[in-house]
């Protein structure tokens, strides 16, 4: 009995392991465009693999709740530092374990249930951590907040300022002033209008946070926007969509926000905060100071052709009236193809990696989150492997011979992985192993 048993674990056992390589044999000859990802230097990777993933550091350097933190209370201290350094800010809290606890810490921090905040609706780009109570969206859901949507120009693809002004007047009136307005978003191609609206919206006492999960990179660059010095009080960010992270969260703001975030943080929403991952995020911060800038020059630069690219083969790419993008992304509208659903169905099939995406437009006609008008793609990873100007024209090309000629997936496939062949070192990162980004590390 006992050992018919253990070869059924061993057989569990065998198959992770093995489906775990196939994964990253996939992805070292995929196109990888989810707008949400990027690939991790070799350095992250190994901070991530250490004994810091076993230990608990509970609280505040210096005043844990365990002993045996003393080399973790350095690195944190280091990390706090680096980040206050990356985003020139007065006060970072590093603990927070993704983008969403972030959030969840800054509705804690500043708001009560039952307060409103002012966020994007999802077509406009929100997150779903900034959804309402209905769609179990973090804000509602969780915190029990009422959202009220910004007014959204889908022509420009950003928050209508003069139409914001107009509703916070009216839900002032009606009393039911937010207590939050939340900038920032997951469909993100354009600079919100920050500065224009924070003295507005500060003169009803709103507190505004900037969530910076996509773009957080690119503010590391000094591109795109400075919410800090545009007027935001706080900026929450995922670690690893454009910064060069391991996956974790990180919240910004000034000396007088410390207190209640550090309260919110722990022991409000976490207990361990997943040290290994901390230690990760400073090696990034540390890379993203001495590699930022070029960085997110080169991904503005290869999503801007990318659009331009698309365009030409033929696509309707949002955002066109103002070149296409000023981020990282780029969404197309390919229901006159099919939709979102399908176009990412097949082009995973030729190892293009999209998703599909709502946009401006869709739940009004009465569409889905299976079945959007869009894909979403960003060039994130595929800049930090090297790429550049003409493997965005080839890719656009690789797109279109999927989406609009309905070419034989496997023979593109074929020509990915030809395309891929060259990249597969992480650029933009300190000299040392030269481990393949998906080279498979095996401990055993
Ligand atoms: C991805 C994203 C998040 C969530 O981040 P996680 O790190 O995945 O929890 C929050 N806000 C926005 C705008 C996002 O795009």
């Amino acid at each position: 009995m006992a050992a018919k048993k253990t070869s059924e674990n061993k057989k569990s056992y065998n198959k992770i392991f093995s489906k775990l390589k196939e994964h990253h044999k996939w992805f070292s000859e995929s196109i990888p465009l989810i707008a949400s990802e990027n690939i991790p230097s070799p350095a992250v990777r190994e901070a991530v693999a250490t004994d810091f993933g076993n230990r608990y550091a509970e609280g505040w350097p210096g005043e844990r709740v365990y002993a045996g933190c003393l080399k973790i209370d350095e690195v944190e201290v280091e990390c706090m530092n680096l980040a206050k350094r990356l985003y020139d800010a007065e006060f970072a809290d590093v603990r927070p374990i993704s983008g969403v606890v972030a959030n969840l810490a800054i509705y804690s921090a500043f708001s009560d249930p039952g307060d409103t905040m002012l966020a994007p609706s999802i077509p406009a780009g929100g997150h779903i951590s900034h959804g309402k109570k209905e769609h179990a969206g973090t804000a509602g859901f969780v915190h029990g907040l009422d959202i009220m949507f910004y007014p959204f120009n889908a022509q420009e693809m950003t928050i209508d300022v003069d139409e914001t002004k107009k509703r916070v007047t009216k839900m002032a009136e009606a009393g039911k002033t937010p207590k939050i307005a939340m900038f920032g978003g997951s469909l993100f191609l354009f600079p919100h209008p920050v500065g224009e609206l924070a003295e507005f919206l500060k003169g009803y006492g709103m507190h505004i946070n900037y969530d910076a999960a996509h773009v957080a990179g690119l503010i590391a660059g000094g591109r795109f926007q400075d919410p800090l010095r545009e007027g935001a009080n706080t900026m929450t960010m995922s670690t690893h969509k454009t910064l060069f992270g391991p996956q974790g969260g990180l919240i910004l703001g000034s000396a007088a926000h410390e207190e209640s975030i550090k309260r919110a943080v722990f022991p409000g929403l976490t207990s361990s905060h997943h040290i290994n991952n901390m230690a990760g995020k400073a090696v990034a911060f540390a890379e993203a100071l001495e590699f930022g800038k070029k960085y997110a020059a080169q991904v503005i630069k290869n999503a801007k052709v990318l659009g331009e690219s698309l365009s030409s083969e033929g696509f309707k790419v949002l955002g066109e009236s103002r070149g296409f993008t000023e981020s990282h992304q780029i969404a197309l509208d390919v229901l006159q193809y099919s939709d979102g659903g399908v176009a990412e169905a097949e082009l995973e099939k030729a190892n293009i990696i999209v998703n599909r995406q709502l946009i401006p437009g869709d739940i009004k006609a009465g569409r889905n989150y299976f079945h959007p008008s869009g894909i979403r793609l960003g060039v994130s990873e595929i800049t930090r492997l090297g790429m550049k100007k003409s493997e965005m024209q080839e890719i656009a090309s690789l797109i279109r011979q999927v989406v609009i000629d309905g070419r034989d997936t496997g023979s593109v496939r074929s020509k990915v992985k030809e395309l891929r062949k060259e990249y597969q070192k992480v650029r933009f990162c300190f000299r040392g192993s030269q481990l393949g980004a998906y080279e498979y590390v095996k401990l055993r």
